[in-house]
């Protein structure tokens, strides 16, 4: 059986039956883009996470940009972000004609780390933007601290984070605009690019909404500049259709996560199962991915390739050492944390329909990489 990193036939399956129905209909009203089911998916979205506002988008990439708008940021203007995340951390400040200044990350949350936060503000500093990676948050108490003896914005990339919640608060809600991604891997997928924008600040959410739909108010005046950034109801459909079974699909990734720790535990040293630091605010968590610390991890993934086992690299490389930020001059050493993770880090197969036979599979395979491998016997992490 072939186990590749990412599948969702099983899901769309279950679904297509109301999808048909409700598509048709869909396709026989006039509004197939920022339309009427848009709208619901934005109501359905705010009940969900409590949001007062939520704000449909195209994807959680130009979510992030509208956000640093919103809030005024631009040229002269600094935003503190993690260098172990996706492009979007870099590439939103970039956009916006702010500087973007990294931190590293925590060991073993993959999050930013909130202590090294205080040495890295200037006079020039607006915001800090901390991701929340692959299962848990970003110390939110911490950064929240931080913010506010300092009078910055946070703003939360929480694209990952749909289900998270920090002291009973959804991801994206602890600072002034989060993000969200339904991009068809994430946790909750759409069959194509979509996103939102989530606050509580009617501000914020007034102008995210203009600067998403080219400026435009209601009465189709442009206020401020903007861009198209809006969502297909095809999108917002299918999301809503999914929302009901989020809760259940999201307790089975939890499943295939310790059915992993399990079955990865007796791999040590080799193999270091995610860790999941203990944050002094109870944190509701999410897997949405899961991600090994890995000996030899090239090795590893193309042995697993040869076993038809899907893996992906998260992250390659880390966001200073990326060319396209090549005039910041940061050089290898300077976060050395987020190094040795773009180093060892190997994300597995992780997803809804994911069945434990596949996680067996795929331990077993890693078991034998490991057991086959000479040169690894007895190795220090
Ligand atoms: C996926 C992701 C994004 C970008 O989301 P898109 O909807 O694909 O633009 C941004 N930040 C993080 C941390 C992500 O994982």
């Amino acid at each position: 059986m072939n186990v590749p990193f990412f599948d969702t036939q099983r899901t769309i399956e279950a679904l297509l039956p109301t999808l048909e129905v409700e598509l048709e209909q869909m396709m026989r009203q006039a509004t197939l883009v920022n339309g009427a089911q848009v709208r619901r998916l934005e109501q359905a979205i705010c009940d969900y996470t409590g949001a007062r506002h939520a704000i449909a988008t195209g994807n959680a990439t130009d979510s992030l940009i509208i956000a640093l708008m919103a809030a005024g940021i631009g040229p002269g203007d600094e935003v503190i972000v993690p260098c172990y995340s996706f492009f979007a951390s870099l590439s939103c400040v970039l956009h916006v004609g702010a500087t973007p200044v990294f931190v590293d990350i925590e060991e073993g949350s993959y999050a930013m780390n909130a202590d090294a936060i205080e040495a890295r503000i200037t006079p020039r500093t607006r915001a800090i933007m901390p991701v929340h990676l692959f299962r848990q948050m970003a110390d939110m108490g911490a950064i929240q601290g931080i913010a506010a003896r300092h009078g910055l914005l946070v703003l939360e990339d929480s694209a990952e984070g749909i289900g998270m919640r920090h002291d009973g608060r959804h991801a994206g809600l602890l600072g002034a605009i989060g993000v969200l991604s339904f991009f068809p891997t994430k946790t909750l997928g759409a069959l194509g690019d979509a996103g939102m924008i989530l606050t509580d600040d009617a501000d914020y959410a007034l102008a995210a909404r203009q600067i998403a739909d080219n400026g435009r108010d209601t009465k189709g005046i442009a206020q401020r500049n903007g861009f198209n950034s809006r969502m297909d109801d095809l999108q917002a459909l299918y999301l809503r259709l999914r929302l009901p079974g989020l809760a259940r699909e999201i307790g089975w990734r939890a499943h295939c996560a310790a059915l992993y720790q399990h079955g990865l535990a007796e791999l040590a040293p080799n193999v270091a199962p995610a860790r999941l630091l203990a944050r002094p605010a109870p944190q509701t968590t999410v897997d949405y991915a899961y991600v090994i610390e890995a000996e030899q991890r090239d090795a590893l993934a193309a042995y697993l390739a040869g076993r038809g086992i899907g893996t992906e690299v998260y992250y390659p490389r880390p966001l200073h050492l990326q060319p396209c930020c090549r005039h910041m001059g940061h050089r290898e050493g300077d976060f050395p944390v987020a190094e040795a993770a773009s180093r060892r880090a190997l994300g597995l197969p992780m997803y809804a329909d994911l069945s434990e036979d596949a996680v067996m599979q795929v331990c077993s395979a890693i078991s034998d990489f490991y057991r086959l491998s000479p040169a690894l016997k007895g190795a220090k992490p």
